[in-house]
């Protein structure tokens, strides 16, 4: 598994190796990481505390996609947690709960596309 930049490192229980500053992370996520706006000081926002409250979940979700906005990775970082895919946090401007609609999309538009491809096919047989 891959950490995000903005993990905290007890929560994460990081390998050294692993960790934000390991020296394996560049090799495993790409140069993205090194340029996280996240890396800095807002490792609180992006991963929910035990048993939060909704309202503030939702004040600090907001506040991590502000984060977000001004990064110049989230569009990495955003694609990154859609391919793993990661089950938590808020990741390139998406909570969780958005970057599974995200996946059912795309699941559904590839659908579609298969169906379309094959559709010549089936009629040129019957
Ligand atoms: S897009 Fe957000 S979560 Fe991703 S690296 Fe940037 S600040 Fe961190």
């Amino acid at each position: 598994m891959l950490y995000p930049p903005h993990q905290p490192l007890q929560a994460a229980a990081i390998p050294p190796q692993r960790g934000p500053a390991g020296p394996a992370r560049e090799d495993e996520s790409g140069p993205w990481h090194t340029e996280a706006v996240c890396r800095r000081d807002e490792a609180g926002l992006f991963f929910a505390p035990s048993k939060e409250p909704t309202a503030a979940r939702l004040s600090r979700e907001e506040a991590a996609k502000r984060v977000c906005a001004r990064c110049p990775v989230v569009i990495e970082c955003r694609e990154h947690a859609l391919l793993q895919p990661e089950p938590y946090g808020v990741w390139g401007g998406l909570t969780a709960a958005e970057r599974r609609v995200v996946l059912a999309r795309r699941r559904r538009r590839e659908m579609e596309l298969k169906k379309a491809a094959s559709a010549p096919r089936i009629a040129a047989a019957g």
